[in-house]
């Protein structure tokens, strides 16, 4: 009577580096969420070294325009190193 829904080309989350890497915490600095970036903030006359930041999607946007401004350093963990790669050449080739 039901089918069970199974897209073909559907990505399971679960081969998603923030599911698998067990470097990755469960929960954003920023709310109980999981982490969608690690943003890497660099030093400043008050902070001598770098501080990462886990954040979830809503407040990485909700603060993007900041973080650039900080001159902040973005990495995605919902990418794989080779999707990561392919996203950023292609990025610098357009
Ligand atoms: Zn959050």
């Amino acid at each position: 009577m039901f089918e069970r829904y199974a897209p073909e080309h559907e990505v399971s989350s679960v081969e998603e580096p923030r599911f698998t890497d067990p470097a990755i915490p469960s929960h954003a600095c920023c709310c109980p969420a999981r982490p969608v970036v690690r943003v890497i903030m660099p030093p400043t006359a008050h902070r001598a070294h770098p501080v990462d930041l886990w954040l979830c999607g809503h407040h990485y946007r909700a603060s993007l325009q900041t973080l650039l401004v900080a001159g902040a350093t973005v990495e995605d963990l919902t990418l794989t190193p080779d999707q990561c790669r392919a996203h950023y050449s292609g990025a610098a080739a357009a």
